[in-house]
């Protein structure tokens, strides 16, 4: 119970508002932009790193584009696309 504010990435539960609203926040906070390819794209997927669909973490959550969600649930990424994921994960 650090935190008074409500974050909407601390939102517990699977309600499709709920998840919305995190996904929302999301792709507003990586300004449309995969974190994977860092290309623009209007339709961008939240793909969570730990392979569950409840854990809405933040550190658990990856704005990724389709082609990039489709690579990272293959395990096919390549190494400069891993070493920018794993920047970005480090930094934000
Ligand atoms: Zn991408
Ligand atoms: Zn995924």
């Amino acid at each position: 119970m650090k935190r008074k504010s409500i974050d909407p990435l601390e939102i517990k539960g699977n309600s499709s508002s709920a998840w919305n609203l995190v996904r929302e926040y999301l792709i507003q906070e990586s300004e449309n932009k995969c974190q994977v390819c860092r290309d623009k794209f209007d339709i961008l997927h939240i793909h969570h790193l730990d392979g569950k669909g409840l854990n809405n973490k933040r550190k658990n959550l990856l704005v990724v584009c389709q082609s990039c969600h489709g690579l990272l649930h293959q395990a096919k990424l390549n190494t400069g696309d891993r070493i920018k994921l794993a920047d970005w994960l480090k930094h934000r």
